[in-house]
């Protein structure tokens, strides 16, 4: 018997962080920025005009990208937005890898990789990182439909540096090589500024991190003209209005405040240092983190222990239960006082276990 049933398409979706609404419950599980966006979205979302929503938005977004093109000094034609970078990511995924040939990337990095080329069936193949979670740029040598790298690396929080991945990028001029730059502002070097000599490279970022608007979704591709317009032209395929008129103005505004910006950062990026100082004194072991997140394992207690206890105590974290990284939790960075919070309850917890 034949039936509707047959004509489903059967995928396997990505599992995201949880997203538990109790107001006092310590969130460190999905990368979030504790703190608020620039003030300017805020006075927009007061004085909104409601009725203007009768209108179609800007099919492309042109405040905001140009307000992006004028942040990184780039022209109108080098930038592509879309609805979070996941959204950018996935379109990517279908302008650029099609191809019979594998994408490559590496073994442990962003999990929805593999759903993405599940979904648009892209034949795929994961580049083992060392024992280190190190990149090896010559395993990226072999034939290839494209490679995509998350730099720093997700979850690990490893900053690969510019000359292992020129290299890779280099090596492979007949594959578009996507750099992954969602925690680049943290304290990595980014690759823009290869764009104009490597037309083959784009590199994605978001407003979700490090400018604070995980909710209102917004992420951006930079890359050469013929890139760009190849993405937008699959988006336009698909729906040509994928980013509300609120969300266009929202993000213009965040991005012009580059005060704010730095500020709220640097706040960031000393409770990160802090927190790994406390967490070495504690016993855990991680990776040097450029990111607003720690991934880190301990001396003598399994990760999943340790998980669940938080969790009881009220402090979500993030555990994956994969291959070769179970043992490990990855801590978003919160504001002082939930880091002190949380420190304070594994020195407890740690003390009697
Ligand atoms: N890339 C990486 C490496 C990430 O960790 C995330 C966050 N889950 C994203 C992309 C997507 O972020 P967003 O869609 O919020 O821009």
């Amino acid at each position: 018997m034949y039936g509707w049933k047959d004509n489903i398409r059967r995928v396997r979706p990505y599992i995201p962080g949880e997203q538990p609404e109790l107001k006092d419950m310590i969130k460190l599980n999905t990368n979030e920025n504790p703190y608020p966006p620039a003030p300017a979205v805020e006075w927009i979302l007061r004085g909104y005009d409601a009725e203007e929503l009768n209108r179609y938005p800007d099919p492309s977004a042109t405040l905001l990208v140009d307000a992006i093109a004028r942040r990184y000094d780039l022209r109108r034609e080098e930038v592509f937005v879309g609805v979070g970078s996941d959204d950018v990511l996935a379109m990517s995924f279908m302008t650029f890898f099609h191809s019979n040939r594998p994408l490559l990337f590496p073994d442990i990095s962003y999990s929805f990789y593999d759903v993405w080329a599940e979904t648009f069936d892209i034949p795929y193949r994961k580049i083992p990182l060392d024992d280190h979670f190190e990149i090896h740029s010559e395993d990226y040598a072999g034939e290839n439909g494209g490679i995509i790298i998350p730099n720093p690396n997700a979850p690990t929080g490893i900053d690969a540096g510019q000359e292992k991945l020129e290299q890779i990028i280099r090596a492979n001029p007949n594959a578009v090589v996507i750099i992954d730059e969602a925690y680049v502002d943290f304290g990595a070097v980014s690759l823009l500024p290869l764009i104009d000599r490597y037309d083959n490279l784009l590199v994605v970022q978001t407003f979700s991190k490090s400018r604070a608007l995980a909710g209102s979704r917004i992420g951006f591709a930079m890359g050469n003209p013929e890139l760009i317009r190849a993405l937008w032209d699959v988006r336009n395929s698909f729906n040509s209005y994928t980013m509300d008129r609120i969300t266009q103005k929202l993000g213009a505004a965040s991005i012009e405040d580059e005060e704010y910006f730095q500020v709220q950062l640097a706040r960031v990026v000393a409770s990160r240092e802090w927190t790994k100082k406390e967490l070495r004194r504690l016993g855990f072991y991680f990776p040097d983190s450029r990111t607003n997140f720690i991934f880190a394992r301990h001396e003598r207690l399994p990760a999943i222990e340790i998980f669940h206890a938080l969790k009881e105590a009220g402090i979500l974290v993030r555990h994956f239960a994969l291959p070769k990284i179970d043992n490990y939790l990855r801590i978003s960075i919160g504001t002082d006082q939930q880091m002190q919070d949380m420190i304070r309850f594994l020195d407890h917890y740690l003390a009697d276990h």
